[in-house]
């Protein structure tokens, strides 16, 4: 059986459907190595899961076409690893999950992809289609479930609808705002045999569509920036899943403008960047009048931008690949509606005609140095005390000592996550990665099997290291089996 799929698979998908009409060729091919040669041709390289009734034979042959498949303990770990593999990467994993409650259990994590923004792919078995309403064995309506969770919820029809079905999930998850997807495989599809040449696989999909903002508007937020008089950036974890750093960098530098990373945001510059203001945080919040938000949504995670945290006057630029995100909370002075790197190049673009820097020595620069030093030698103050049980600062602080620049760090809990952030570092971008938008507990260890798995494939030699409170460690705490089992030697704990 694997030596027809993978046989076809190595045929180029021209060739393979050219075949289909031509030569008559009686071989079969079953639905499971049907969906492993469609997720193999649309460049899905990871698959997370529990396997079990029906879709062991899927996992198989994925495996067989050359997917790294990771069994889990848990389907919602499962759906956090693969969802981390999508923001990691901008190509999304695969949660494979059972019928009923292995499907429910992956709730949990889709919710959290589609909050977070993250392109992420399910796949869950369900009953036969010829026992649907009769109390099937884990009878359940996944598709119907899965739609307040995801962008795209489908069951293809028959086999050979399966591979264009996989590539509408892919194509969605990752076009416009990325986010999560469902594919159901009825029980029945998964060992049935079909004519080889009777499905039809559709290409790759391309990479996502570049859109820029229009140009009267971002003349219009070059003037906005350049009369501002306490001007910051707000950097979120959508310019981390855009790989804009090069050019809001650039942009930070060139005009000199002062930054603050949201949780996710941090290492799209490096946090110890001179123009980093994220020890100022609520003075620089509370007192900027133009904010430039690069894909950071003004809800709790920013006080919705709104007063007493906020200028009741301030003046936001929101850039964002969301029409429907923008103007949310707060009426924006100027929307820039695109990719975020190619918006902050039309951006560059500007400054480019028109030089401008936002003066260093005003006194905005210097309320927020002042506030820095003082937070920052309080910080440095608890960080020293040597009381037993130790606070949270003096913990983190010999943490961050021994951490390498270029590590994972992967970090959840309550004051655990929200102190840690102010001590542990980021360097690199997308190299954070915490409870997000939905808040979720029980994140951490997925997600880190995620980042250990690619450190291992691009050969890089980074370790993954996890700050995990007790509480949220507890959630998914059974997977730190998986992690001995995949990836030991890529931990600090
Ligand atoms: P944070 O939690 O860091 O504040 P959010 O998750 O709230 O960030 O916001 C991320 C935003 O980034 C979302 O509104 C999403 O639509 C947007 N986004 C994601 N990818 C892109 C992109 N390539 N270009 C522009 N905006 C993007």
């Amino acid at each position: 059986m694997f030596a027809r799929a993978s046989r076809s698979f190595r045929w180029k998908m021209s060739e393979t459907n050219r075949a289909a009409c031509s030569d008559g060729d009686e071989e079969q091919v079953s639905g499971a190595e049907v969906i492993a040669q469609a997720l193999k041709t649309q460049d899905v390289e990871y698959m997370f899961g529990i396997v079990g009734i029906p879709v062991t034979e899927i996992a198989v042959a994925a495996q067989k076409m050359g997917i790294r498949y990771v069994g889990m303990r848990n389907e919602q770990a499962a759906c956090y690893a693969a969802s981390a593999i999508g923001y990691l990467t901008g190509r999304p994993g695969v949660c494979l999950v059972v019928s009923g409650p292995g499907l429910i259990h992956a709730l949990g994590g889709m919710a959290n992809a589609n909050m977070n923004c993250w392109p992420l792919i399910v796949i869950g078995g369900s009953s036969e289609r010829s026992q649907e309403t009769m109390g099937a064995f884990q009878e359940f309506p996944q598709v119907e479930a899965c739609r307040l969770y995801s962008k795209f919820s489908a069951r293809p029809s028959s086999i050979e609808t399966i591979p264009s079905i996989i590539e509408k999930a892919v194509r969605s998850s990752i076009y416009g705002r990325p986010g999560a997807c469902y594919v159901d495989i009825p029980a029945d599809f998964v060992n049935l045999q079909v004519n080889v040449n009777s499905v039809r696989y559709m290409e790759c999909c391309m990479p996502p569509p570049v859109s820029m903002a229009e140009t009267s508007a971002i003349c219009m937020a070059a003037t906005v920036i350049r009369n501002a008089k306490k001007p910051l950036l707000i950097i979120g974890k959508g310019a981390a899943y855009a790989r804009a750093e090069e050019g809001i960098r650039k942009l930070v530098e060139r005009c000199k403008l002062p930054f603050l990373p949201t949780p996710m945001g941090k290492g799209v510059i490096p946090d110890n960047h001179p123009n980093c203001v994220a020890a100022a945080r609520s003075r620089a919040l509370q007192f900027a009048d133009v904010i430039v938000l690069f894909g950071a949504r003004l809800n709790w995670i920013l006080h919705f931008g709104l007063p007493p945290r906020y200028q009741p006057d301030v003046k936001f630029i929101q850039v964002d690949i969301c029409a429907e995100e923008l103007g949310n909370n707060v009426k924006p002075a100027v929307t820039l509606l695109g990719d975020i790197n190619a918006v902050t190049k039309q951006l560059l673009e500007q400054f480019d005609k028109t030089p401008w820097q936002y003066p260093p020595e005003s006194s905005w620069w210097k309320t927020l140095r002042e506030k820095m030093k003082s937070n920052e030698a309080a910080s440095k103050e608890l960080a020293s005390q040597k009381s037993l049980p130790m606070n949270y600062y003096t913990v983190f602080y010999h943490i961050q000592e021994q951490l390498p620049r270029d590590c994972f760090v992967v970090s959840e809990g309550a004051n655990t996550m929200d102190i840690g952030r102010t001590v542990l570092q980021n360097y690199l971008p997308r190299h954070r990665l915490d409870a997000g938008t939905f808040g979720t507990m029980g994140v951490g260890l997925g997600f880190a099997i995620a980042a250990a798995l690619l450190a291992k494939a691009r050969n890089t030699g980074q370790r993954v290291i996890c700050v995990e409170g007790d509480s949220a460690f507890g959630f998914s705490g059974m997977e730190v089996e998986t992690i001995c089992t995949t990836c030991p030697s890529f931990f600090w704990w």
